[in-house]
């Protein structure tokens, strides 16, 4: 099943479900797609604007957040965790507060594709998220302690 924006002649817009683009052209050449506003049989298809917002990619469902419970036997977790930290830090670029911009213009490629890291209030995370951005929070650890 797809969808195609639709456009009659006195240029209403609505939505068609069809089972192919074939389909589509035989039931515009029988005459059975009409307007549902005014009626007029002369339909066009016409570019969706989600395809004209979004060229790059499709939106992806942000995942459910893990919880990670540490049962600290001596530290080897958490000595774990840190050097995971660490190597994220050193490959990743620095943006600091600029970091929910640089994750957009990521995401909508205005900027070259990488790997970054920064502070981002609660607020910015969100918005990030709900924008299908993926963005991960991890709890800081202070860099003293990073290696
Ligand atoms: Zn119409």
């Amino acid at each position: 099943m797809i969808i195609f924006d639709l456009s009659c002649n006195t240029a209403h817009r609505f939505e068609g479900y069809f089972q192919s683009t074939d389909a589509f052209d035989a039931q515009l050449a029988k005459g059975l797609i009409s307007c549902p506003s005014c009626g007029s049989l002369e339909i066009r298809r016409v570019p969706s604007a989600v395809h004209l917002t979004h060229p790059a990619r499709p939106p992806r469902a942000a995942p459910s957040p893990a919880s990670v419970v540490m049962a600290d036997s001596g530290g080897e977790l958490l000595n774990t965790y840190r050097k995971l930290m660490a190597a994220i830090m050193a490959n990743s670029e620095d943006v600091g507060t600029k970091f929910a911009s640089e994750a957009r213009k990521i995401h909508y490629l205005e900027a070259p594709e990488r790997s970054i890291h920064g502070q981002a209030s609660e607020k910015e995370f969100k918005s990030l998220r709900e924008e299908g951005i993926e963005v991960l929070r991890l709890p800081v650890i202070k860099k003293e302690n990073l290696n």
